[in-house]
């Protein structure tokens, strides 16, 4: 029998994260990009949180990270992976961890971006083990 998949509440995009929801509607993962400072964040923000300057953009980030940390939650009705992954780029993101067995979820794996559908929102970034 096939695993049930968790239902995930559907983002509510604001004008800030607008384009962030865009681009995910279209299977991209957007970073915050400082052209002041040349710093990359995340998640997207009108300024930057390094030099403060608003000469932010969007910039695409490649989709891969690695588990910095994680914890499951066995509670849920559905149990899942809640993890900070650290993209390629060199900024981390509180996501989830998903399509894998969740007992062998190990800090330090490799991941890939896994975007996945929401209830009547644009689909969230996930990760999945690679
Ligand atoms: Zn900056």
């Amino acid at each position: 029998m096939p695993a049930q998949e968790r239902k995930i509440q559907a983002p509510q995009p604001n004008p800030e994260t607008q384009a962030f929801w865009k681009a995910a509607e279209e299977g991209k993962l957007m970073m915050g990009k400082c052209t002041a400072c040349g710093a990359v964040h995340y998640y997207p923000r009108a300024i930057c949180p390094f030099c403060f300057s608003d000469k932010t953009e969007l910039q695409q980030a490649s989709g891969n990270g690695t588990i910095y940390t994680y914890s499951v939650m066995r509670r849920a009705p559905i149990p899942y992976a809640i993890a900070y992954v650290t993209l390629q780029e060199g900024v981390s993101m509180m996501t989830n961890i998903v399509d894998c067995d969740l007992d062998a979820i190990k800090i330090g794996q490799k991941v890939k971006l896994a975007f996945k559908p929401t209830e009547g929102g644009p689909p969230v970034p996930c990760f999945a083990p690679v």
